[in-house]
Parts: C-alpha cells; structure tokens; sequence
C-alpha cells in the first residue's frame, strides 16, 4: 500500500485508490483510515484508538517506565461499519451484513431529499383529485336534476294544455260541427237525388266530392288536437320554425274567425332552423295568441287583430306575437311571466310562467312590452343553429 515493487512510494490511500478503480470485487479492509472512500467496510481497528494508546505507552516510557512494564490491552475489532455507496456498487444486499452492522454515507433517494416539496404536491394532488370527483359528482347530479326537471315541465306543459285547449272547446266543437253538418245535408240532398227516376249523377259526383273535401277538414281538426294534447317528452331536434308556428296558425285560425278576430300570420322569408321540442314551442305561441285573442275580445269588431311574425335577427330565429288589445298594464309588465300572476277572472296565471320555462329550456328569451300605437308585443328570441 505504500511502496510499490519498483520501489516508488505511494501516499495516503493513493494505491488503494487506484486498485479500486479497475477492481471487479469488493474490498474489504480491517483499516478504519480506508473507510468511507474505497472498502466496502467491515469490522474494524479505529486507527484514533491505535494511536492513542500508544503514544500514552510512549509517554509512559518518556516518564521513565521500563517498556517491559507498559502492558497495553489489545484492542477489539469495532461492530461493523459499512459504505452504503460500496454496498450499492458491488449489489450487496443489507440482508446480508453481520447482525449489529451500521450502514454510513447513505444518500436520500428522491422523496427524502425533497420530502416537502414531494408532500406539499402529493397533498396539491390529492385536493385537485378531491376537487375533480366532487366536480364530477356534482354534474352528474346536476345531470339527473335537469332530467328530473325537464320530466316535469313536460307534464306540466301538457297539463296547459289541456287547459289551453279546454279555452278553445266552444270553437274547435263550432269548427268540428260546421263540416259534419254539411255532410249531413249533402248525404240527406244526395239520398233525395237518387229517390228519383234519372238521378244527375254528376251532381252527385260534385256532391260526394264536398262530403269527402269536408271529411278531410273534420280529420283535420282532429289531427292537431291530437298534436296539441300528444304527451310526449321533451325532445329537442333540429326544426324549422316557419313550419312550427304555422301548425299552430292552422289550429287556431278557425277560433280567431270564430271570435271575429283578424289572425295574420307572416313567415321570415328564410326557413330559420333551430334546435327544439316542436309540441311544447307550439304550446308557447299558443298560449300567447290565445292571451293576445283574450285581450282583444272587448275591442271593438274592426280592431280585433293578432298579428305573428317569424324573422331572423342577427343569430337570433325571433318570433312575435302581438296584438291590438288594451296592452299590459305599465306595473304589471314585470310580474306577466312569474306563476299565478293573472288578472283574468277565472285565470291560472301559468300560461306565460310555463311559456318562459320552456323557451328558457331552449336556451332563449321571452319579452313583453306594449307597441307605441297599442296593445301588447310579445317577442321569443331563440338561438339559430347552423
Ligand atoms: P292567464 O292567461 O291564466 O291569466 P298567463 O300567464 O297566460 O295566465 O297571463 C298572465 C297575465 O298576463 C294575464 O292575466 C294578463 O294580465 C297578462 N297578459 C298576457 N298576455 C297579455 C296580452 N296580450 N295583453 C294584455 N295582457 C296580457
């Protein structure tokens, strides 16, 4: 260790050190002065020791002691001491070791050298992963709180309509009656006809055509009771709103002649295209034309006019329903669509309640206000889709 063959002498761990570099084992060494740099440890002389008794014998034998007479006890090999880094290299398990063995120079892997930082993120992750799932959880609520919703609006929707159409009931039976009266005496003309000697039997082809054209209309005004009472979920899909209000047109159009009430109605020249459940917007422009034919039924005969548009407005499908009543009441304009808000007799106060409900359902807007020249504007803004 400190002159080599040649005679060259070597400091300190120099050889030891250069040994180590190219060794394919581990080094073990009794000497405590190699520890920590080269050996992979062991049981050990401590060098201090070593050289601590012995430079108290010298000083005994300075003092004038016979060296004979200077016993020193022998010094014990220390328990254990082993390099971790040594260990690791050479793969020596600390299973291994001699019981009572002390591992040095152990270096901290990642989570005991940043233990903080690495408990501050792990907590950080572990708030987000808290945060996430109750986010999540609380859509999924919210997802079963708007079916749940949208379930009952639909039932009550239906419910309004039935109610709506109960308001009807005197003329839609007027308008069922109308045709099946004239079929009655068309069949009564046509049995008469053929009682006689030479029936005019293109009479008769004219007369059974007027049977059949009146039969149409009866099925007619069945069909959209049908559609109007239909029970159905909501179910939104892409529409044409032309078309929509237009069904509704056609469904109370005989009840605003019926009233002697001027029902327009004028279509946007563009099919505006939205998303939506065709029954329950039908019901909305429904209740608001039957409001608009209430407010006008003390109006005098030749200012008795319901007028409906549909027209785009910027990204917007509107439709307007106005009328050429008294208007609403300048205190009352904000309270017209909150539940039980009526100021008719025998009112519910829900039509225009269930009118916002739905149209907010469809992510748009009701508005009402009463037009310069008179009587109420009521305006739906729905959102077009491409
Ligand atoms: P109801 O028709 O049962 O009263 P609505 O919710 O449909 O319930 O209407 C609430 C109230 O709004 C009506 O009572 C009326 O005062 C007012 N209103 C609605 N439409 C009109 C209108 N076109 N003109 C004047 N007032 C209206």
């Amino acid at each position: 260790m400190s002159v080599d063959g040649t005679g060259v002498a070597h400091e300190g761990d120099t050889a030891l050190r250069r040994l180590r570099a190219v060794a394919n084992a581990p080094i073990f060494s009794y000497q405590d002065a190699f520890f920590g740099g080269e050996t992979v440890g062991g049981p050990m002389h401590s060098t201090a020791e070593t050289s601590r008794k012995t430079v108290s014998a010298v000083i005994r034998i300075l003092a004038g002691e016979k060296p004979v007479d200077v016993r020193t006890e022998p010094i014990p090999l220390a328990s254990p001491r082993y390099d971790w880094r040594e260990l690791r290299r050479w793969g020596i398990s600390a299973n291994n070791l001699p019981p009572d063995s002390e591992i040095l120079f152990r270096e901290p892997n990642v989570w005991e050298r940043y233990r903080w930082q690495m408990l501050m993120i792990t907590v950080v992750f572990l708030v987000q992963a808290g945060l996430i799932s109750g986010l999540l959880h609380e859509r999924r609520r919210r997802r079963v709180a708007e079916v749940e919703s949208r379930q009952r609006l639909a039932e009550l929707a239906h419910a309004n309509r039935y109610s709506a159409v109960g308001e009807l009931t005197t003329s839609i039976a007027h308008e069922l009656s109308q045709p099946l009266g004239s079929i009655l005496t068309n069949t009564e003309t046509a049995e008469l006809m053929l009682q006689g000697t030479s029936p005019d039997l293109d009479e008769i082809r004219h007369i059974l055509a007027d049977i059949r054209r009146d039969d149409q209309r009866a099925s007619e005004v069945i069909r959209r009771l049908r559609n109007v009472l239909k029970k159905s979920p909501f179910e939104a899909r892409d529409i044409g709103l032309g078309d929509t209000v237009r069904d509704v047109i056609g469904f109370v159009a005989a009840v605003a002649v019926g009233r002697r009430i001027t029902l327009t109605y004028m279509p946007a020249l563009d099919d505006l295209r939205i998303k939506g459940d065709p029954v329950q917007l039908q019901q909305v422009v429904l209740n608001l034309i039957i409001n608009a034919m209430d407010a006008i039924s003390d109006s005098e005969a030749g200012k008795r006019e319901v007028n409906v548009w549909t027209v785009q407005s910027g990204n917007q499908a509107e439709i307007r329903v106005a009328d050429t009543g008294p208007g609403i009441v300048a205190s009352d304009l904000a309270n017209v669509f909150n539940p039980f808000f009526t100021t008719k007799p025998q009112g519910m106060g829900m039509g225009l309640a269930i009118a916002r409900t739905i149209v907010e359902a469809h992510h748009g807007t009701i508005s009402a206000e009463n037009q310069p020249s008179g009587g109420a504007l009521f305006m739906i803004r729905l959102p077009i889709i491409r």
